[in-house]
Protein backbone atom coordinates (compact mmCIF):
# COMPACT_ATOMS: atom_id res chain seq x y z
CA UNK A 1 0.00 0.00 0.00
CA UNK A 2 1.83 3.39 -0.71
CA UNK A 3 0.57 6.94 -1.14
CA UNK A 4 0.63 9.34 -3.83
CA UNK A 5 0.80 12.29 -1.66
CA UNK A 6 0.91 13.47 2.10
CA UNK A 7 -0.10 16.52 4.19
CA UNK A 8 1.54 17.26 7.53
CA UNK A 9 0.09 19.61 9.15
CA UNK A 10 1.62 19.85 12.51
CA UNK A 11 -0.09 22.53 14.78
CA UNK A 12 1.29 25.98 14.45
CA UNK A 13 0.75 27.21 18.09
CA UNK A 14 3.43 25.01 19.45
CA UNK A 15 6.44 26.82 17.70
CA UNK A 16 4.35 30.27 17.65
CA UNK A 17 3.44 29.76 14.12
CA UNK A 18 7.45 29.19 13.03
CA UNK A 19 6.66 25.74 10.72
CA UNK A 20 9.53 26.69 8.00
CA UNK A 21 12.01 26.32 10.98
CA UNK A 22 10.20 23.23 12.36
CA UNK A 23 7.84 21.06 9.85
CA UNK A 24 9.64 22.24 7.05
CA UNK A 25 13.29 22.36 8.04
CA UNK A 26 13.05 18.60 9.59
CA UNK A 27 15.56 16.41 7.75
CA UNK A 28 12.97 13.72 7.42
CA UNK A 29 10.64 16.29 5.45
CA UNK A 30 11.10 14.79 2.20
CA UNK A 31 10.30 11.97 -0.01
CA UNK A 32 11.96 10.90 -3.41
CA UNK A 33 8.57 9.98 -4.79
CA UNK A 34 5.31 11.18 -2.34
CA UNK A 35 4.42 14.68 -2.71
CA UNK A 36 4.51 16.44 0.25
CA UNK A 37 2.50 19.38 1.23
CA UNK A 38 3.66 22.60 2.95
CA UNK A 39 1.16 23.15 5.56
CA UNK A 40 0.22 23.48 9.24
CA UNK A 41 -2.87 23.58 10.94
CA UNK A 42 -4.01 27.19 11.84
CA UNK A 43 -4.86 26.31 15.79
CA UNK A 44 -6.71 29.36 16.95
CA UNK A 45 -9.39 30.27 19.41
CA UNK A 46 -11.90 29.96 16.85
CA UNK A 47 -11.28 26.75 15.30
CA UNK A 48 -8.47 25.06 13.10
CA UNK A 49 -7.62 25.56 9.55
CA UNK A 50 -5.52 23.07 7.65
CA UNK A 51 -3.35 25.75 5.34
CA UNK A 52 -2.05 23.49 2.03
CA UNK A 53 0.48 24.97 -0.71
CA UNK A 54 2.63 23.20 -2.99
CA UNK A 55 5.52 25.63 -2.48
CA UNK A 56 6.93 27.33 0.86
CA UNK A 57 4.99 30.26 2.09
CA UNK A 58 4.79 32.59 4.85
CA UNK A 59 3.12 30.89 7.44
CA UNK A 60 4.40 33.11 9.84
CA UNK A 61 1.91 35.80 8.64
CA UNK A 62 -0.89 33.55 8.70
CA UNK A 63 -0.52 32.55 12.45
CA UNK A 64 0.20 36.28 13.36
CA UNK A 65 -3.37 37.04 11.87
CA UNK A 66 -5.08 34.28 13.25
CA UNK A 67 -7.78 36.35 15.18
CA UNK A 68 -7.94 38.70 12.86
CA UNK A 69 -11.46 39.95 10.69
CA UNK A 70 -12.43 36.84 8.08
CA UNK A 71 -12.25 39.17 5.26
CA UNK A 72 -8.33 40.41 6.36
CA UNK A 73 -7.70 36.24 6.20
CA UNK A 74 -9.15 36.02 3.00
CA UNK A 75 -7.40 38.99 1.76
CA UNK A 76 -3.99 37.26 2.96
CA UNK A 77 -4.87 33.95 2.07
CA UNK A 78 -5.00 35.38 -1.86
CA UNK A 79 -2.33 37.41 -1.30
CA UNK A 80 -0.06 34.40 -0.22
CA UNK A 81 -1.82 31.74 -3.07
CA UNK A 82 -2.55 29.30 -0.21
CA UNK A 83 -5.29 26.58 0.04
CA UNK A 84 -7.16 26.64 3.44
CA UNK A 85 -9.24 23.92 4.18
CA UNK A 86 -11.64 23.84 7.38
CA UNK A 87 -11.23 21.39 9.94
CA UNK A 88 -13.52 19.49 11.80
CA UNK A 89 -16.46 22.01 11.71
CA UNK A 90 -18.09 20.52 14.46
CA UNK A 91 -15.78 19.30 17.29
CA UNK A 92 -14.74 21.43 19.96
CA UNK A 93 -12.31 23.12 18.13
CA UNK A 94 -14.89 23.65 15.67
CA UNK A 95 -14.60 25.92 12.66
CA UNK A 96 -15.53 29.12 13.84
CA UNK A 97 -13.93 30.69 10.61
CA UNK A 98 -16.44 31.85 7.73
CA UNK A 99 -16.72 28.73 5.17
CA UNK A 100 -16.03 31.69 2.35
CA UNK A 101 -12.31 31.45 2.98
CA UNK A 102 -12.55 27.62 3.04
CA UNK A 103 -11.35 25.87 -0.81
CA UNK A 104 -12.63 22.78 1.44
CA UNK A 105 -13.77 21.03 3.85
CA UNK A 106 -12.92 17.80 6.46
CA UNK A 107 -16.19 15.99 6.59
CA UNK A 108 -14.40 13.14 8.11
CA UNK A 109 -11.97 13.58 10.67
CA UNK A 110 -10.23 10.25 12.35
CA UNK A 111 -11.05 6.98 12.55
CA UNK A 112 -13.80 7.08 14.47
CA UNK A 113 -16.82 7.85 12.15
CA UNK A 114 -19.65 9.07 14.45
CA UNK A 115 -18.49 11.98 15.29
CA UNK A 116 -18.57 13.23 11.61
CA UNK A 117 -22.06 13.02 11.63
CA UNK A 118 -22.60 16.98 12.61
CA UNK A 119 -19.88 17.97 10.25
CA UNK A 120 -21.14 16.53 7.50
CA UNK A 121 -24.45 18.16 8.51
CA UNK A 122 -22.32 21.48 8.23
CA UNK A 123 -21.22 20.60 4.82
CA UNK A 124 -24.69 20.18 3.22
CA UNK A 125 -25.72 23.49 5.10
CA UNK A 126 -22.81 24.80 2.85
CA UNK A 127 -24.37 23.04 -0.58
CA UNK A 128 -27.82 24.30 -0.33
CA UNK A 129 -26.51 27.69 0.61
CA UNK A 130 -24.94 27.72 -3.25
CA UNK A 131 -21.58 26.72 -2.47
CA UNK A 132 -20.07 24.07 -4.20
CA UNK A 133 -17.27 23.25 -1.33
CA UNK A 134 -15.30 19.95 -1.94
CA UNK A 135 -14.92 17.80 0.76
CA UNK A 136 -11.68 15.58 1.77
CA UNK A 137 -11.01 13.27 4.64
CA UNK A 138 -8.09 14.26 7.72
CA UNK A 139 -6.60 11.01 9.99
CA UNK A 140 -5.52 14.16 12.96
CA UNK A 141 -3.22 11.32 14.10
CA UNK A 142 -1.36 13.16 16.72
CA UNK A 143 0.29 9.69 17.63
CA UNK A 144 3.11 7.59 16.20
CA UNK A 145 4.85 4.64 16.59
CA UNK A 146 7.57 4.61 20.07
CA UNK A 147 10.96 3.73 19.25
CA UNK A 148 11.69 2.33 22.04
CA UNK A 149 9.26 1.34 24.97
CA UNK A 150 10.28 4.20 27.52
CA UNK A 151 8.83 6.69 24.72
CA UNK A 152 5.62 5.13 25.10
CA UNK A 153 2.20 6.94 26.62
CA UNK A 154 -0.96 6.85 27.86
CA UNK A 155 -1.61 7.92 24.05
CA UNK A 156 0.82 5.91 21.98
CA UNK A 157 -2.44 3.41 21.89
CA UNK A 158 -3.81 5.75 19.32
CA UNK A 159 -1.10 5.04 16.85
CA UNK A 160 -2.85 1.51 16.30
CA UNK A 161 -6.26 3.24 15.59
CA UNK A 162 -5.79 6.31 14.19
CA UNK A 163 -2.98 7.11 11.15
CA UNK A 164 -1.87 8.14 7.53
CA UNK A 165 -4.65 6.65 6.01
CA UNK A 166 -7.71 7.10 8.51
CA UNK A 167 -9.47 8.22 6.50
CA UNK A 168 -8.29 8.17 2.71
CA UNK A 169 -8.85 11.09 0.67
CA UNK A 170 -8.74 9.64 -3.29
CA UNK A 171 -8.51 12.61 -5.48
CA UNK A 172 -8.70 12.56 -9.30
CA UNK A 173 -6.30 14.98 -10.51
CA UNK A 174 -5.63 16.15 -13.79
CA UNK A 175 -1.92 15.83 -13.46
CA UNK A 176 0.36 14.02 -10.14
CA UNK A 177 1.05 17.25 -9.17
CA UNK A 178 0.54 18.78 -6.57
CA UNK A 179 -0.99 22.01 -7.87
CA UNK A 180 -3.04 19.09 -9.56
CA UNK A 181 -4.14 17.92 -6.53
CA UNK A 182 -5.05 20.96 -4.90
CA UNK A 183 -7.50 21.92 -7.45
CA UNK A 184 -8.92 18.50 -8.14
CA UNK A 185 -9.90 18.95 -4.13
CA UNK A 186 -11.15 22.51 -4.53
CA UNK A 187 -13.70 21.37 -7.30
CA UNK A 188 -14.34 18.52 -5.42
CA UNK A 189 -12.96 15.87 -7.68
CA UNK A 190 -12.24 13.64 -4.78
CA UNK A 191 -13.99 10.49 -2.40
CA UNK A 192 -13.17 9.28 1.08
CA UNK A 193 -12.87 6.07 2.45
CA UNK A 194 -12.22 5.32 6.02
CA UNK A 195 -9.06 3.40 5.03
CA UNK A 196 -6.78 2.69 1.57
CA UNK A 197 -8.08 -1.51 1.73
CA UNK A 198 -11.85 -0.21 1.47
CA UNK A 199 -13.57 0.31 -2.26
CA UNK A 200 -13.05 4.12 -4.00
CA UNK A 201 -16.47 5.62 -4.36
CA UNK A 202 -17.17 7.01 -7.62
CA UNK A 203 -20.53 9.23 -8.32
CA UNK A 204 -21.14 9.48 -12.00
CA UNK A 205 -24.03 10.72 -14.46
CA UNK A 206 -25.43 10.31 -17.84
CA UNK A 207 -27.11 13.66 -18.70
CA UNK A 208 -28.33 13.16 -22.09
CA UNK A 209 -29.21 9.72 -21.94
CA UNK A 210 -26.70 8.54 -24.31
CA UNK A 211 -25.69 6.15 -22.07
CA UNK A 212 -22.24 7.42 -21.46
CA UNK A 213 -21.54 8.54 -17.89
CA UNK A 214 -19.86 11.84 -19.24
CA UNK A 215 -20.52 13.49 -15.27
CA UNK A 216 -18.20 13.07 -12.45
CA UNK A 217 -18.27 14.82 -8.51
CA UNK A 218 -17.72 18.16 -8.91
CA UNK A 219 -19.24 18.68 -11.93
CA UNK A 220 -22.12 21.52 -12.64
CA UNK A 221 -24.46 21.23 -15.57
CA UNK A 222 -27.93 22.84 -16.27
CA UNK A 223 -30.76 20.55 -15.88
CA UNK A 224 -32.39 19.70 -18.90
CA UNK A 225 -35.84 18.54 -17.09
CA UNK A 226 -34.98 14.93 -18.28
CA UNK A 227 -34.36 12.61 -16.54
CA UNK A 228 -30.62 11.72 -14.78
CA UNK A 229 -29.22 8.35 -14.79
CA UNK A 230 -26.55 8.59 -11.72
CA UNK A 231 -24.19 5.70 -11.41
CA UNK A 232 -22.10 4.78 -8.11
CA UNK A 233 -19.30 2.74 -8.71
CA UNK A 234 -16.92 1.04 -5.93
CA UNK A 235 -13.28 0.33 -7.13
CA UNK A 236 -10.56 -1.30 -5.85
CA UNK A 237 -10.14 -2.84 -2.53
CA UNK A 238 -13.55 -3.93 -0.04
CA UNK A 239 -14.27 -7.62 0.55
CA UNK A 240 -14.82 -9.57 -2.58
CA UNK A 241 -18.83 -10.37 -3.12
CA UNK A 242 -20.03 -8.22 -0.60
CA UNK A 243 -22.86 -5.83 -1.45
CA UNK A 244 -22.89 -2.30 -0.37
CA UNK A 245 -25.68 0.06 0.91
CA UNK A 246 -25.60 3.52 -0.90
CA UNK A 247 -27.20 5.98 0.70
CA UNK A 248 -28.26 9.08 -1.26
CA UNK A 249 -28.73 12.63 0.00
CA UNK A 250 -29.63 15.20 -2.49
CA UNK A 251 -30.59 18.83 -1.24
CA UNK A 252 -29.47 17.40 2.16
CA UNK A 253 -32.07 15.61 2.49
CA UNK A 254 -32.47 11.79 2.18
CA UNK A 255 -33.04 10.50 -0.64
CA UNK A 256 -33.15 6.50 -1.27
CA UNK A 257 -31.00 3.92 -0.21
CA UNK A 258 -29.78 1.46 -2.96
CA UNK A 259 -27.66 -1.36 -3.38
CA UNK A 260 -24.51 -2.31 -5.01
CA UNK A 261 -24.47 -5.59 -6.85
CA UNK A 262 -21.61 -8.15 -6.20
CA UNK A 263 -20.50 -8.72 -9.16
CA UNK A 264 -20.38 -5.15 -10.83
CA UNK A 265 -20.10 -3.01 -7.81
CA UNK A 266 -21.85 -0.41 -9.08
CA UNK A 267 -25.80 0.12 -9.32
CA UNK A 268 -27.78 2.93 -10.73
CA UNK A 269 -30.77 5.42 -9.73
CA UNK A 270 -32.65 8.03 -11.80
CA UNK A 271 -33.95 11.54 -10.75
CA UNK A 272 -34.90 14.85 -12.97
CA UNK A 273 -33.01 17.43 -11.19
CA UNK A 274 -35.87 20.46 -11.32
CA UNK A 275 -35.36 23.17 -13.99
CA UNK A 276 -34.31 26.53 -12.68
CA UNK A 277 -33.31 25.24 -9.16
CA UNK A 278 -30.33 24.32 -7.03
CA UNK A 279 -29.68 20.76 -6.93
CA UNK A 280 -26.94 18.33 -5.75
CA UNK A 281 -26.58 14.68 -4.98
CA UNK A 282 -24.04 12.52 -3.21
CA UNK A 283 -23.65 9.46 -1.53
CA UNK A 284 -22.66 7.24 1.41
CA UNK A 285 -21.32 3.75 1.68
CA UNK A 286 -22.35 1.33 3.89
CA UNK A 287 -21.01 -2.57 4.23
CA UNK A 288 -18.34 -4.25 5.66
CA UNK A 289 -15.03 -2.97 7.20
CA UNK A 290 -12.20 -4.06 5.22
CA UNK A 291 -9.21 -4.43 7.88
CA UNK A 292 -6.36 -2.28 7.79
CA UNK A 293 -3.02 -4.50 9.12
CA UNK A 294 -1.08 -1.57 9.48
CA UNK A 295 -3.51 0.02 11.44
CA UNK A 296 -5.48 -2.64 13.02
CA UNK A 297 -7.58 -1.24 15.72
CA UNK A 298 -9.17 1.78 13.14
CA UNK A 299 -11.71 -0.64 11.81
CA UNK A 300 -13.79 -0.99 14.80
CA UNK A 301 -13.61 2.91 15.31
CA UNK A 302 -15.56 3.57 11.77
CA UNK A 303 -18.11 0.81 12.01
CA UNK A 304 -20.21 0.39 8.40
CA UNK A 305 -18.86 3.31 7.58
CA UNK A 306 -17.14 2.74 4.15
CA UNK A 307 -16.77 5.59 1.74
CA UNK A 308 -18.38 9.42 1.05
CA UNK A 309 -18.71 11.19 -2.05
CA UNK A 310 -18.17 14.64 -3.40
CA UNK A 311 -21.29 15.80 -5.21
CA UNK A 312 -22.74 15.78 -8.67
CA UNK A 313 -24.41 19.57 -8.82
CA UNK A 314 -27.03 21.18 -11.02
CA UNK A 315 -27.97 24.54 -12.05
CA UNK A 316 -25.40 25.94 -9.19
CA UNK A 317 -23.52 29.35 -10.33
CA UNK A 318 -19.78 28.64 -10.81
CA UNK A 319 -19.53 32.33 -10.44
CA UNK A 320 -20.66 32.26 -6.87
ZN1 LIG B 1 -7.57 20.36 14.59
Amino acid sequence: MGFDYLAITDHDVHVGGAVASHTWADPGFSSPSVLLFYGAELTAARGHINVLCAEPYDHQRIFDARDDRDWNILALKRELGVHMSANHPSTKNHYGYSFDLADSVEIWNGCIWPKNVPGVRIWDDMLKSGRMLGARGGSDAHHGVPDSPEQITPLSIEATANYVGTPTTWIYAAARTKPGILAALEQGRASVSSNPYNPRVELLADVNGDGVMEMMMGDNVKPTGRAVTFEVRLAGGGIAGACYSVRVIKNRDFFGTFTTDATTRSVQFSDVPELGERSYYRVEIEGPQVPYPEVPNSMAQSGNMVALSNPLYFNYNPNF
